[in-house]
């Protein structure tokens, strides 16, 4: 048995089979490489589906994690830590606004959050999106807009009207004085990438500010840098949301997350309305510290940016008959097919020593590190026809 079937085996004997079982077991990373249990080595462009803004393994992070576990690890919501302090004052200067930050564990338990502080305007009725994706755990799977996921664990809480995507007359029309909160992403990132219309999430923020209902943008995919700017609502004019969710990015590979409230609704939750054991642990709000410090220490906004125009570029330039166009803001990319092959690219990909993902049939989705080389940009560009051609059946085969 290989050192790969080994760790699957142990796997499947001993984890719930949600997840089904994993294409690859990995054990160790650097930057944007990855091994497996045979040493065979990735370039990574799922990204720990866009957690690891520096890579694997950034020093910076590894230094800063090992420093805080060294010297004060864990304190419980009953004291307080510098970094987590640190942590909530450095997110709100990127924001360049007043506020207030509660920090969890993760984009779901983030979203929760966000469904507490709209049930206290005192209203109780949602409006969130088809095919929005906001996280697994009651609250924020009603939110969520994607049927097959929700259906075997109805009745999910809350009032919640889901709308089309990207269309604001649809949302418009579904908020009312009673609406508490209309949560939005700024890109779908698990639904494929889903880039709204110019002028969306403007359009969004003028519908909830007339009717008094909070605007959430859940930047759990998009935030910290992932599309160019530090959140995605920023390259929009015109749009200060009441509340911005985060996780993935923000810790650096541990697990952290974060609501952030503005004005009014970084008022509501008083003492005793809600609560994480873990939330705003030091190492994890270290290591979203030493994360920011290296997004800003090495203009990572600006590779993001370059990055993703180079990988745009140069997927569309290929030409290839199963391609049809790129979508998406800075480094996360959804590659549109011609025909419903995604799971056979990332299979192809895999065999050819490139990790990516299928979020829908025709949608094979990048998420690199912000720090992506051009290297590596360029190592993907030229392996990409051979794994085209090979998911298309045409040409090389893994069959
Ligand atoms: N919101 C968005 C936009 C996400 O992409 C995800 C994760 N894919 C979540 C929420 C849920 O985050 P978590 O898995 O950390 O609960």
């Amino acid at each position: 048995m290989t050192g790969n079937q080994e760790l699957t085996q142990r796997w499947q004997g001993a984890l719930m089979d949600n997840y089904g079982t994993p294409r690859l077991p990995l054990v160790r990373g650097e930057g944007a490489r990855v091994w497996d249990a045979e040493g065979r080595e990735y370039l990574d462009f799922v990204g720990g589906i866009a957690t690891n803004a520096l890579g694997h393994a950034h020093p910076a992070v590894v230094a800063a994690v090992s420093t805080q576990i060294a010297s004060l690890g864990h304190v419980s919501n009953l004291f307080m830590a510098e970094p987590t302090v640190a942590l909530a004052e450095r997110l709100l200067t990127l924001f360049g606004r007043e506020g207030r930050v509660f920090f969890c564990n993760s984009g779901a338990e983030a979203n929760e959050a966000a469904f507490k502080i709209g049930r206290l305007t005192g209203r109780t009725h949602m409006v969130a999106t088809d095919g929005g994706f906001h996280g697994r755990t009651m609250g924020a799977l009603a939110l969520t807009g994607q049927p097959a996921k929700q259906d075997p664990f109805r009745p999910l809480p809350g009032d919640v009207t889901h709308v089309p995507y990207g269309d604001a007359q649809a949302l418009a029309a579904a908020v009312t004085e009673e609406t508490a909160l209309v949560v939005i992403e700024p890109v779908q990132g698990e639904n494929g990438v889903v880039v709204p219309p110019a002028g969306y999430l403007k359009a969004a923020r003028a519908i909830t500010a007339a009717t008094g209902a909070l605007l959430v943008l859940d930047e759990v995919q998009t935030g910290i840098g992932r599309t160019g700017t530090w959140f995605e609502y920023q390259a929009h004019e015109g749009v200060l949301p009441d509340v911005v969710t985060l996780a993935k990015q923000l810790g650096g590979g541990l697990p952290l997350g974060a609501t952030v409230a503005f004005g009014r609704a970084a008022e509501l939750l008083r003492p005793g309305h809600h609560g994480t054991t873990f939330g705003g642990n030091p190492v994890a709000c270290a290591a979203g510290l030493a994360v920011l410090d290296t997004i800003e220490g090495e203009g990572l906004l600006g590779n993001v940016k370059r990055q993703g125009e180079r990988l745009r570029e140069g997927i569309e330039a290929l030409n290839h008959p199963l391609i049809d166009y790129v979508r998406g803001a800075g480094l996360l990319l959804g590659i549109v097919l011609t025909g419903p092959r995604a799971p056979q690219v990332q299979q192809a990909a895999q065999e050819a020593g490139f990790l990516v993902n299928a979020p829908a049939p025709d949608v094979v989705r990048l998420m690199p590190p912000l720090n992506l080389r051009d290297d590596e940009a360029g190592a993907l560009l030229q392996a990409l026809p051979g794994i085209l051609d090979a998911a298309n059946g045409d040409g090389r085969s893994g069959e």
